[in-house]
């Protein structure tokens, strides 16, 4: 049996350390806060919206929800938008997205201050991401599957990765992330040949495609670890969400691999408050 690497022991670990870091701010006189801009009231967006409410003050961190009308006009958003960046008392920005059709989201993405930029939306973020220059966030979930990683002690170096997925939010980014520990990378995609045989050749597996169970026993091997980043309607089970892997199938044959609800997941919203307590950290010097 694999051994299961659960988000919940990343998450309690990582609550420690940002308790004291946003103490270390109080004692300066800075609160770390967290501004959420929402258009709309979609119900995934509220739902991941008490959930950072709930994560941000189990660490002390300030919160901000500032929320307009699904018909808010481009001019109005901007504005919106450019208001948040200058406010002082913001350390990190979330937009939730997409945005409405009728809204040009390229260029309101543009107008978050990278400084503030604590999930990757804008041009500048990413260029720093794939640039190596760590004053640029990441997007959530790929640096919280480097926090999985990192606190399992899964060694990195000259280790060959396989990424299947290639999306700004999760493929690349991850793909950067790991090149950072001087993994060796393989990103794959829709149109890879051999899929499964790429996948069975790697030490470390990241699934980030969003097909329910796609990775199935011929995608893998004895001895590896696999990271699935996929959240998905389970088609076997109604109301109930499930990843990219075949967990039923692979488990019993890798080393380590991470569940679904319970594994990567898991971890993304307190990765969104480390990165705005790391933004504000920066930006008192
Ligand atoms: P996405 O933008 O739809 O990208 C999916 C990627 O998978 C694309 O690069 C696509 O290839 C590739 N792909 C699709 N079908 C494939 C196939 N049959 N074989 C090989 N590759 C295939 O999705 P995403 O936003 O990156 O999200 C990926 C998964 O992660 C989803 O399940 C999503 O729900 C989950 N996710 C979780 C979190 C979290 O943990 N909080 C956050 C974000 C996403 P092409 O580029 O060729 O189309």
């Amino acid at each position: 049996m694999a051994e299961r690497l659960r988000g919940k022991p990343v998450v309690d670990a990582m609550k420690e350390d940002l308790v004291k870091r946003v103490e270390a701010l109080k004692a300066k006189g800075v609160t770390p806060k967290i501004g959420i801009i929402r258009v709309g009231a979609n119900p995934d967006d509220l739902f991941y919206e008490g959930g950072i409410k709930k994560t941000s003050e189990g660490v002390g961190l300030a919160f901000e929800i500032f929320e307009h009308p699904e018909d808010i006009g481009q001019e109005q958003l901007e504005k919106a938008v450019t208001d948040v960046g200058a406010d002082s008392s913001i350390h990190g920005i979330l937009m939730f997205a997409p945005l409405p059709k009728h809204l040009d989201e390229k260029k309101i993405r543009q107008l978050i201050p990278v400084e503030k930029d604590v999930d990757c939306m804008t041009l500048g973020s990413a260029g720093k991401v794939f640039a190596d220059d760590v004053t640029g966030f990441p997007p959530c979930t790929p640096t919280a599957c480097m926090e999985m990683l990192k606190f399992y002690d899964i060694p990195l170096k000259g280790k060959k990765v396989t990424v299947v997925g290639r999306s700004l939010v999760v493929g690349k980014p991850v793909a950067m992330l790991l090149m950072r520990e001087h993994a060796t990378i393989t990103i794959c995609h829709s149109r890879t040949e051999n899929l499964d045989k790429v996948c069975a050749e790697a030490d470390i597996l990241v699934a980030a495609i969003g097909r329910a169970k796609m990775i199935g026993s011929s995608y893998v091997k004895a001895g590896q670890i696999v990271v699935d980043v996929g959240i998905n309607a389970d088609p076997d089970n109604p109301g109930k969400y499930c990843g990219d892997v075949d967990f039923a199938a692979v488990e019993p044959l890798v080393e380590k691999i991470t569940p679904v609800p319970g594994g990567v997941g898991s971890v993304t919203t307190i990765v969104l408050c480390k990165h705005t307590v790391m933004a504000c950290e920066m930006q008192q010097n």
